[in-house]
């Protein structure tokens, strides 16, 4: 059998870094097994859910390079809801409810006060066709619920190992609302069973989800799909990731400049005992990958820990790699050289600019120690120059001043950069020519 798995967004935010994981995971796990990858739109909450954010949802994947096969949105399948949903009315397993919400309230504090458990009493299914004429003709209109089996229900965990509950420890879920729209919980398990889904893989607070899941998958009559529950991401003092404060979503991270690449190696180690390894594709994460892998604790997600991934990965990347992301940032003219010459000086791809402006565009040079600057005006060799220039040329400035050390070297890269640090000055100097150098050494704006 084919391995498919689904990523099941709600259109009602952006991709936030907790389902960014979740989408890797899936996609991953499908990519290791040779298998399919759909994308599904929860989009039933008509209130909240946007075309916007559906789109943003997509436009983040696509950035991650996160591709699905097959894309379905739950909103377009209402009929196929109503229609598995009157057939398992018909068999006894969604049954018709008329308590208000003050009703139900009022039934589970008493059930709190006695010290019971606040689950339902299934009023709703003793009730006899009379008494169902009855409230109708009050004017009430059912919600629906699913009939739980009172057995056990078990399976074996991808990540949790083996799970079992009993059916009379949870309450009937309510599945579709007296306004006849539907909740999460049925929907998707029609979904999964007629787009074949074989596994599960989401976040734990879905674990008492599956139980109930099962249940309907069995209801249905269908194959009922592997699970697995990774524990939630935490911020980095274990708060809850919605209680954070700053960037939670993808694109967040992206204005702040991080690539996909330390985003995706950062998600797929966090939960693993593997640090995330900032030279990683997704060809290698798909290598590696192992949903075992993944423990049980809540993994930290701290956004220092991603920016220090984003630079490594930076210092590493290739000029191969690096070439189209200069031409999208306007950098089309900068070569292997350039590259190679500023990337350990980056923390975001967008500060080659720093170092292109240097060597390319006027700069007011900084003259802190005027007899180093005049000495090294003067001592300019004659180009054509190479990585060898700057040794010659700091040589010459050291015997004509006597200075030596950070006496020598910060006043010169004051003058030929006007910035404290940067890449190194052999690679930088050829770049920056000899016009340019003579100019700004003599204290002149070029
Ligand atoms: N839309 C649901 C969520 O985002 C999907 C859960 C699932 O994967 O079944 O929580």
């Amino acid at each position: 059998m084919a391995v498919k798995v689904r990523f099941a967004p709600s259109p009602t935010g952006y991709l936030h870094i907790g389902n960014a994981r979740t989408a890797l995971i899936n996609w991953l796990f499908a990519k290791r097994a040779g298998g399919g990858f759909l994308l599904r739109l929860d989009d039933t909450d008509v209130e909240r859910s946007t075309a916007a954010y559906a789109e943003g949802i997509r436009d983040d994947l696509a950035w991650l390079g996160l591709t699905w096969d097959d894309e379905k949105s739950q909103i377009a399948r209402l009929s196929r809801y109503a229609e598995v949903g009157e057939a398992l009315a018909a068999s006894g397993r969604l049954y018709a409810c008329y308590e208000t919400p003050e009703e139900l309230e009022y039934k589970r504090r008493r059930q709190r006060a006695k010290g019971l458990p606040p689950i339902y009493d299934r009023e709703g299914l003793s009730l006899a066709a009379a008494d169902r004429a009855r409230l109708e003709a009050e004017g009430r209109r059912p919600h629906w619920r699913f009939r739980l089996e009172h057995q056990e229900t078990a399976w074996n965990d991808l990540v949790r190992g083996p799970q079992s509950y009993h059916g009379a420890h949870l309450s009937d879920p309510v599945v579709r609302r007296a306004d006849g729209s539907w909740l999460y919980m049925l929907p998707s398990v029609i979904d999964d069973a007629d787009f074949a889904i074989t596994h599960v893989l989401r976040g734990e607070d879905h674990v008492t989800n599956t139980a109930v899941q099962i249940q309907m998958f069995q209801a249905l009559g269908a194959a009922v799909p592997v699970f697995g529950h990774v524990p939630l991401i935490t911020g980095p003092g274990g708060e809850g990731m919605s209680k954070r404060e700053g960037a939670q979503a993808v694109r967040d991270f992206r204005a702040e400049g991080v690539e996909p690449a330390p985003m995706l190696a950062m998600l797929a180690s966090l939960g693993t005992a593997e640090a995330p390894d900032p030279e990683a594709d997704l060809a290698a994460l798909v290598d590696r990958f192992d949903i075992h892998h993944f423990g049980r604790s809540q993994p930290q997600f701290d956004p220092a820990e991603l920016t220090a991934v984003n630079a490594r990965h930076l210092h590493a990347l290739p000029f191969s790699a690096a070439k189209a992301r200069l031409a999208e940032i306007g950098l089309g003219d900068a070569g292997q050289d350039f590259w190679l010459a500023v990337r350990a000086n980056l923390v975001r791809f967008a500060d080659a600019h720093i170092w292109w402006k240097v060597i390319r565009e006027p700069l007011v040079p900084l003259i802190e120690d005027a007899e180093v600057a005049a000495a090294a005006a003067r001592a300019l060799p004659p180009e054509p120059w190479d990585e060898t220039t700057w040794a010659a040329l700091a040589d010459a400035v050291k015997a004509a001043t006597g200075k030596k050390g950070r006496a020598l070297f910060h006043p010169l890269r004051l003058a030929l950069t006007g910035r404290e640090n940067g890449p190194e000055l052999k690679v930088l100097l050829p770049m920056i020519g000899r016009e340019r150098a003579l100019a700004r050494l003599s204290g002149r704006t070029a």
